[in-house]
């Protein structure tokens, strides 16, 4: 065991890591349920019974909203889906900006577009890893209209700050908790930290359902125009007495009978399976944590991390060897997940390469050819996305950060073990690496 195995050693381990089932019998009675019913989707676009979906939908909305102690809880087909209605509803308009941060998926950041209006980045926390208040408060302009902020990795985000900002320049504070299902922030949900909060029911979430997501608000208003969005606002106005018509342009954003069934049966597992993630990251935080060169993950005073993903820092200094090196050695210790085993080992450098850097930002094309909503008459803004804008999270990318799942459920102490091994192994042997 003392040769590295990138370097032609016999790994730590070979045996696959266990995959994270979560769905099961429940589901199975679910659907065939919504089969036999005959009616796999509830809605009608129009002002009617059916504009506001099927039972199974219905019965998770109102589910969800008691979960998460919120008012109202809007079942759409995806994250994606929930954040371009969230942005609308809140009344966005062309040439408004709205501030995200860079270290997101990219659904995140697109959202604004939709509307025609402008993302704008701000930079990193360098220990939390959220929106840092301080960058927010230094991109605001006349024409910021909302703050799209998220849990990033599950970790919420700094609510005392951001919504402090948001109510002293009259801001909308969207919240991106995909990654943040059952993580709290003073004694709330994420989610239910801004103004509005969307969650992601895709296949790599904690639960599931397929596709999907769910929109919560407090504010009846904004529930009603989300709702209004997600089946084409258009065609339900002309009875419903709305005459507010900003941004009522609808989208098919509904989810069917099926997905929520499934959803439904998901929601009961959260409780089951979030605390199992947060006691795998708490010992692997304490283990890794012992290695000179690695700091263990970082949660504000106040809030409760969900660990979508285990995020730890490296220092490269104290290594003595690139984290890119390092990271690989370790990947090649380990095994590849169950389910997932054409994604390689669930453990990479880095997260994403901050968005701004996308070629849609780097090009400033949008919508057609002429740049639009960049380059627009209604936008009298001048956005930067060059490299440097924020440069915590280029940083954070390109050498301090790294992300794994090795501590999804069913994950037992032996296999945590096995991961601490494997970093235990290069940590010892990095003089080989150079
Ligand atoms: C997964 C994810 C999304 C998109 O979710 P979908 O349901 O796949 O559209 C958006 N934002 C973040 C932070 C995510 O992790």
């Amino acid at each position: 065991m003392s040769t590295l195995a990138l370097l032609g050693g016999t790994p730590v381990r070979t045996e696959k890591f266990p995959g994270y089932r979560v769905i099961g019998q429940e589901e199975k009675d679910a659907t065939a349920r919504v089969i036999d019913s005959g009616v796999l989707s509830g809605f009608i676009a129009g002002w009617h019974e059916n504009f506001w979906g099927g039972p199974e939908v219905r019965a998770l909305e109102e589910e969800w909203a008691a979960h998460f102690r919120v008012k109202h809880a809007i079942a759409v087909n995806s994250a994606t889906s929930g954040l371009m209605a969230a942005v609308g509803a809140v009344g966005v308009e062309p040439g408004d900006e709205v501030i995200v941060p860079p270290y997101t998926m990219s659904a995140t950041a697109v959202a604004p577009l939709v509307w025609n209006a402008v993302p704008v980045f701000a930079d990193l926390e360098p220990r939390g890893f959220c929106l840092d208040p301080v960058s927010v408060e230094a991109r605001i302009t006349p024409r910021t209209r909302a703050i799209l902020a998220v849990d990033i990795f599950g970790h919420p985000y700094d609510a005392e700050a951001i919504n402090a900002l948001a109510r002293k320049y009259g801001l909308a504070v969207i919240e991106d908790c995909a990654q943040a299902p059952g993580a709290t922030y003073r004694g709330r949900f994420a989610g239910t930290l801004g103004n509005l909060g969307v969650f992601s029911l895709n296949f790599h979430k904690h639960i599931h359902c397929g596709e999907g997501g769910v929109v919560v608000t407090d504010d009846d208003d904004l529930a009603l125009r989300v709702r209004l969005i997600r089946n084409h606002a258009e065609s339900s106005l002309d009875n419903s007495g709305i005459t507010d018509l900003r941004n009522m342009v609808g989208f098919n954003f509904r989810m069917t009978e099926l997905e929520a069934a499934v959803a439904r049966c998901q929601l009961r597992k959260l409780d089951r399976v979030l605390p199992e993630r947060q006691e795998n990251c708490a010992y692997l935080n304490a283990r890794l944590g012992e290695i000179p060169a690695i700091s263990p993950t970082w949660v504000r005073e106040g809030a409760t991390h969900s660990y979508y993903f285990h995020a730890l820092t490296f220092d490269e200094g104290v290594a003595g060897v690139s984290r890119n090196r390092f990271i690989d050695a370790v990947r090649a210790e380990l095994p590849v997940t169950e389910l997932r085993e054409k994604e390689g080992v669930n453990l990479r450098s880095g997260y994403v390469k901050p968005v701004y850097l996308l070629p849609m930002f780097q090009e400033r094309q949008a919508y057609g050819s002429k740049h639009c909503p960049f380059v627009a008459p209604w936008h009298e803004g001048n956005v930067s996305y060059a490299p440097g804008i924020c440069p915590v999270c280029e940083r954070l990318q390109s050498s301090e950060i790294f992300v794994h799942e090795l501590m999804r459920p069913p994950f037992r102490r032996e296999d945590l073990d096995d991961v601490v091994r494997a970093f235990e192994k290069v940590w010892e042997h990095r003089k080989d690496l150079a």
